[in-house]
């Protein structure tokens, strides 16, 4: 038996995860958390009796414990930072899969390697902000971090056999362009929320959406890559291949590629990170080539999608140069969700804070917060460009 913590149990990965738990009697859901949404977590407690329960709003963490008082009185609700904590490091779990939103994750993750929990890692803002400190940690406490996003679970595939000294010559992380490939500037200007959220191949969380959109996401993953690969940024490279049938790729020393191909569905390597290094079976849709006709390759247009061309930069300069990106992304995403600002100014703002910032060579986790809190306050001084 497994026994399985989820941060963000309500969410895409955490649905997804869930069902995954639900489909193998060999693993048990022991904690899960969400940031509001209540009624899903009061459903999810009652089908699986976990232990524990986090709900980021105290309140709401009240109004869950009244719910459930009758029903699961041995589900302890807890809230805040310190909910999420407790879950990230529960006694009784094996595993934690991180499948919260934003570098709100940073501590939770660290708290679960502390504890020697096995990590799947879907929240790549924790890397991307302290891979420095994460890769390490877990190194040193013999802490298995599972990759969960599609690219890396992909490469991950692709490594599996290979002897350490088969050198990686390169990472071919592919993208599908996103809803806007082939747009110029001047046709990105004008974007609405709506066109942003339909993603081509993939359905996800709507921070993710967008990231997709601006190739932020593609940027986060190149560095998200750096850390779980150990590989320099410029190994890295990425390849945008609009059907989403080829994960990501990896080129050996010797110019052999190995690659990961499948349909899109991130239970895949969600469900290949809980059992690695066992495959299990998978319901859905397989890759019929009979049918496939094409698998078409382009290079990203970096000077239209900046996203890619400033997490390069950002990655190159290090230290707390990938916080100001990641923070400064997720503070213009919230506002473009919002609709306070226009598509294009996601870019502006993450310039503008990178222009400003003073890089910390090696922050601790406290200098990565407070650089966090520099980009919020900050923006939050500039009028014109956070409504
Ligand atoms: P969602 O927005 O769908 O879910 C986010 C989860 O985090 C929800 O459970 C949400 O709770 C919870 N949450 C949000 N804010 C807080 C908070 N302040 N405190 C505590 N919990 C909070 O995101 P996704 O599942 O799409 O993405 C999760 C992570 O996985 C991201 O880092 C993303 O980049 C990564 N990822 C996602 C992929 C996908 O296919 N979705 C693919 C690859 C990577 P509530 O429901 O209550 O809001
Ligand atoms: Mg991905």
């Amino acid at each position: 038996m497994k026994k399985i913590a989820i941060l963000g149990s309500t969410g895409s990965i955490g649905t997804q995860t869930i069902e995954i738990i639900r489909n193998h009697q060999e693993l048990s859901l022991v904690a899960v958390s969400a940031g509001s949404n209540i009624e899903l977590l009061e459903r999810q407690i009652r089908e699986f009796h976990p232990r524990l329960a986090a709900v980021w709003n105290a309140e709401l963490a009240e109004s869950l414990r009244t719910k459930i008082a009758d029903v699961m009185p041995a589900c302890r609700v807890v809230s805040g930072m310190e909910g999420m904590l407790e879950v990230a490091r529960i006694p009784e779990s094996d595993m934690l899969i991180t499948a919260v939103v934003g570098m709100i994750g940073i501590q939770p993750t660290i708290a679960a390697i502390e504890a020697g929990k096995e990590i799947g890692l879907a929240n790549k803002e924790t890397l991307v902000t302290a891979g420095h400190i994460i890769m390490p940690m877990a190194k040193e406490k013999g802490v298995s971090i599972l990759p969960v996003d599609s690219e890396h679970s992909a490469i991950f595939q692709c490594l599996n056999g290979e002897k350490p000294h088969n050198r990686i010559h390169k990472l071919l992380l592919t993208a599908s362009g996103g809803p806007f490939r082939g747009m110029d500037r001047e046709q990105l200007a004008s974007v609405t929320l709506e066109m942003a959220l339909k993603h081509p191949n993939w359905s996800m969380g709507r921070k993710i959406t967008i990231d997709s959109a601006s190739m932020v996401n593609k940027g986060l993953e190149v560095i998200e890559a750096k850390w779980l690969f150990d590989v320099k940024p410029s190994q890295i490279e990425v390849v945008v291949q609009p059907q989403s049938v080829i994960h990501s790729m990896v080129e050996f020393e010797d110019g052999a590629v190995m690659a990961q191909l499948g349909t899109p569905d991130m239970k895949l390597p969600i469900q290949y990170a809980i059992f690695y290094p066992r495959r299990e079976f998978l319901p859905g849709q397989r890759l019929d080539f009979s049918v496939l006709r094409d698998i078409t390759f382009e290079k990203p247009d970096q000077d239209t999608f900046l996203g890619l061309k400033y997490a390069y930069e950002a990655i190159e300069t290090g230290g707390s140069m990938p916080t100001v990106l990641n923070a400064a992304n997720e503070l213009a995403v919230a506002a473009f969700l919002n609709r306070e600002i226009p598509f294009l100014s996601i870019y502006e703002i993450i310039r503008e804070c990178m222009d400003a910032h003073k890089v910390i060579a090696s922050p601790t986790v406290e200098q990565i917060l407070d650089t966090e809190r520099w980009v919020y306050e900050k923006m939050s001084k500039v009028p014109t460009m956070l409504a």
